[in-house]
């Protein structure tokens, strides 16, 4: 933290920071400018948010933070990326890993069709959800632990690891008997109750981020997932809220390059709630492994037309076939000079 003294301020008022900064577990070190002078306040695992009140002392201008707010997400406690395993599939790795499946699981029928039809084509895990964060309570809201059996027997049958959604504290143990991976839906990610009982869950996390939650935001949801236990959690960008009405969300590319800059935690992308559009899954999906994401959620439903929710967004089984086979289609050539070219 440095705080920058007012000009005029007396030597008392910044004895009183200088001693206060101690008080609250940093060690001090004065720049005395022609001007004004600054304090810097170093080191870690004092009382940050005292320090941060320090904006408020006499002669004090402004107190500004140097350090992110998040420490055991971020890459200056571990370097290298890490790398989740879940049933043997490895998340965050050298190669992009594709989770696929219905945005709700509907029928026995709808979901294992759908998970021999994505393992066919390439995804290695399998996702549907069995509660459902919907925005009319009028609406379909999953068909609730029906719907984890149908996503055990779909497992079971095809051998792709399941994810599912886990909205609230009381299902979390039922929840992780079914699934493989539990997902705090966009909705959730601050709910923080739900995210500590999530960091006693002996399952990897899939945490979306909030369609108006800041990166900083996101990665500190992140953090009581790590700092109560849990370090198995792989972010997901799914899709910002912003002016534009064509689209459901705004996919926040460069959001996934600055999680991927900042934490060490792999990070996918979901095109479908990204963009609300079929027809742009495959562009989207392409751009956001470009900026270097982990993988990819893309929801797939056999017929999306009777979808009994986000049908709009879905791609069916052919066209997320033909999704899967054009990711490994190399980008198109840069524009260059022939060497040895007359002017
Ligand atoms: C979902 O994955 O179906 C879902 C509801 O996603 P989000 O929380 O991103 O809206
Ligand atoms: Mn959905």
């Amino acid at each position: 933290m440095i705080i920058n003294m007012m000009e005029g301020a007396t030597e008392a008022e910044l004895q009183h920071v200088i001693d206060s900064v101690i008080a609250c577990g940093y060690q001090p070190h004065v720049i005395r400018g022609t001007e004004r002078t600054i304090v810097a306040a170093v080191g870690s695992g004092g009382n940050r948010t005292q320090l941060e009140a320090l904006k408020v002392a006499p002669g004090v201008e402004d107190a500004i933070p140097i350090a992110h707010p998040f420490k055991l997400v971020s890459r200056q406690v571990r370097r290298e990326p890490s790398v989740m395993e879940v049933a043997g599939v490895k998340i965050g790795g050298e190669e992009i890993v594709i989770i696929a499946g219905p945005c709700s699981v509907e029928s026995r029928e709808q979901t294992v069709t759908t998970a021999i039809g994505v393992k066919n084509a390439g995804a290695r895990m399998l996702r549907g959800g069995a509660y459902k964060p919907r925005t009319s309570p009028y609406d379909f809201q999953g068909l609730g632990v029906e719907a984890l059996k149908i996503l055990a027997e779909a497992r079971s049958l095809t051998g792709l690891p399941v994810v599912t959604e886990v909205m609230s504290t009381e299902d979390v143990d039922l929840i992780a008997e079914y699934a493989d991976v539990l997902q705090v839906g966009a909705r959730n990610m601050q709910n923080f109750a739900l995210l500590r009982r999530l960091a006693k869950a002996e399952r990897p996390i899939l945490l979306k981020r909030g369609p108006s939650a800041t990166v900083k935001e996101w990665l500190l949801a992140a953090e009581y997932l790590l700092s109560g236990g849990n370090s198995q959690v792989i972010l997901c960008e799914r899709g910002i809220k912003t002016f534009d009405t064509d689209m459901r969300n705004t996919f926040d590319l460069a959001a996934v390059a600055l999680a991927k800059e900042l934490s060490h935690l792999p990070v996918i992308a979901d095109p479908s709630h990204g963009t609300g559009r079929r027809s742009l899954i495959t562009a989207v999906s392409k751009a956001a492994i470009a900026v270097g994401a982990d993988g990819l959620m893309v929801e797939v439903h056999p017929c999306p037309e009777r979808a009994l929710s986000d049908g709009p967004q879905s791609l069916d089984i052919n066209g997320f076939a033909a999704m899967v086979r054009s990711l490994s289609e190399p980008l198109r050539r840069i524009s260059s000079a022939e060497v040895g070219a007359s002017a």
